[in-house]
């Protein structure tokens, strides 16, 4: 494995970072023994570096698999609290959850633009008193946009930025590639820690998953790339590319052979929280039933999230 350190945070990171995502219930919903075993194996194979989220559920799975690790592990969390009391009672969540006094970053999740990088002040503010004490290392923003890449660059209060970037610019929300590549750029130059999510596209590179992971990993500018995995061959697949190697032909059939798609059961109200939650726009009422009538879905899961009937799942 491959290290690098994040930024000017001191924090040293795996240059894979093991995306819990796609194992977890919005998604692969993996056992809590399994998720747990494939987290070991990537400790064993050296990634030290987890991505998680008070979203994604998938806390237990890394308290699980930490317990008893011996080396020191970094974990990035987020949450979408935009108030200082929400903020403290989610970092708190995590702590307990993650039998951790320490989670290394914290992000602001999925920001849009600087006006809600703005609305969520008061979250920020607390962020940076939880790193006073000790409670994180470093403050963080998650994000799908190239504003919120160039202002975050700008902020003093923000230390590591989480942005989406892949080698055909799947699933920005503004902007082009190449916009995106010059804010990353600068938030770079501007001694941000950088962790890239979507380098498949949310599975929508997989055909050509050889190219994108190159892509992100040669990229100058990313200290890391967060990868979600669901079973060990992706992520020997993943290690294979980062360092060189020729995956063999049966991991490459292996890590092709499972598209994903969204699917929507039979039961849905049609209150419409999924269509409104797409930071895409893919999604509307189709005869009082949710649809999704775009293409381009990153299977990121944020509508699985926010049904209250548990109706959509992506599989
Ligand atoms: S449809 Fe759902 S899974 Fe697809 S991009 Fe939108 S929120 Fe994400
Ligand atoms: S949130 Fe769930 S119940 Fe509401 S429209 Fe979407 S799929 Fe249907």
């Amino acid at each position: 494995m491959k290290y690098k350190i994040l930024g000017q945070t001191g924090i040293k990171v795996s240059r894979i970072c093991f995306g819990t995502l796609t194992m977890g219930p919005l998604q692969a919903n993996l056992s809590l023994a399994g998720g747990a075993g494939l987290i070991r194996y990537a400790l064993e194979q050296g990634v030290n570096f987890f991505d998680t989220a008070k979203l994604y559920g998938t806390y237990p799975y890394l308290k699980k698999a930490l317990q008893g690790w011996p080396q020191p592990v970094v974990i990035s969390s987020k949450s979408y609290d935009y108030t200082w009391e929400g903020m403290k009672k989610s970092l708190e969540e995590a702590r307990v959850a993650l039998d951790r006094d320490t989670i290394d970053i914290f992000c602001l999740h999925e920001q849009e633009s600087e006006l809600t990088l703005a609305g969520h002040r008061p979250a920020l503010e607390y962020l940076e008193e939880a790193k006073t004490r000790g409670l994180i290392r470093a403050v963080g923003v998650s994000t799908h946009t190239v504003k919120v890449v160039k202002a975050a660059a700008q902020m003093n209060n923000i230390e590591v930025i989480h942005p989406l970037v892949n080698m055909r610019g799947l699933g920005l929300l503004d902007g082009t590639l190449p916009q995106i590549l010059a804010a990353v750029k600068d938030a770079y130059e501007n001694g941000k820690g950088l962790y890239g999510m979507k380098a498949l596209g949310g599975g929508n590179l997989i055909s050509q998953a050889e190219s994108a992971l190159n892509f992100a990993f040669t990229m100058p500018y990313l200290h890391s790339v967060a990868l979600g995995c669901k079973t060990k061959e992706e992520l020997d697949f993943n290690i294979a590319v980062l360092e060189g190697r020729i995956p063999s032909p049966e991991l490459v059939r292996k890590v092709r052979k499972t598209p994903r798609r969204l699917h929507f059961e039979d039961w849905c109200a049609g209150c419409g929280a999924c269509v409104k939650k797409c930071p895409s726009g893919l999604l509307a009422l189709r005869n009082g039933k949710a649809a999704l009538v775009g293409d381009g879905c990153l299977f990121c899961g944020y509508c699985a999230a926010v049904c209250p009937d548990f109706v959509i799942k992506v599989i």
